[in-house]
């Protein structure tokens, strides 16, 4: 009987031991965040932006259709023409906080304006810097607008 026992844990003992260096020898599956990054989808659903035209020109023509559209009501247009009879946004805000980053907003616009990019790390300390408004809706355009391109070209074939 004791001899039973005895073979029995020896047995385990040497399958835990096979299964450890099974597993110490294959990939890891987990990676060292925020040094090492998984690779992300070009739809993948990030912070927003405004874009610009390569001449510096803002995109958005004021059409409010990302306005309309937005489920969650996050989205806060004001619009005025210009003098030369163009019509373009005084006020674009979108609240962070209702956000629920459907994309539909992106889907809506006509001009590829406002688009959700690869930025993902973009959390705050206050609510009140959940807030975006224009400026830095356009800031982020510009910083990110190297890789919102490349993403929405490689998109364009399935849209
Ligand atoms: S991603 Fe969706 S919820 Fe967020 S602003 Fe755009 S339309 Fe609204
Ligand atoms: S971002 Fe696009 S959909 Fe929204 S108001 Fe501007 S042009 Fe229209």
């Amino acid at each position: 009987m004791i001899h039973a026992i005895k073979s029995f844990f020896l047995v385990e003992f040497l399958k835990a031991h096979w299964l450890t260096l099974k597993y110490f020898f294959k990939p890891k599956a987990t990676i060292n965040y925020p040094y090492e990054k998984n690779p992300i989808s070009p739809r993948f659903r990030g912070e927003h932006a405004l874009r610009r035209y390569p001449n510096g020109e803002e995109r958005c023509i004021a059409c409010k259709l990302c306005e309309a559209v937005c489920p969650a009501q996050a989205i806060t247009i004001e619009a005025q023409p210009r003098d030369d009879g163009s019509r373009r946004t005084t006020r674009y805000d979108i609240d962070m906080t209702k956000c629920i980053y459907c994309g539909l907003c992106q889907e809506a616009c006509p001009v590829d304006a406002i688009v959700e990019g690869p930025n993902f790390e973009f959390s705050t300390e206050t609510r009140e810097e959940l807030i975006y408004d224009k400026s830095k809706l356009l800031e982020n355009g510009d910083k990110w607008e190297r890789a919102l391109a490349a993403n929405l070209a490689a998109d364009a074939p399935y849209r």
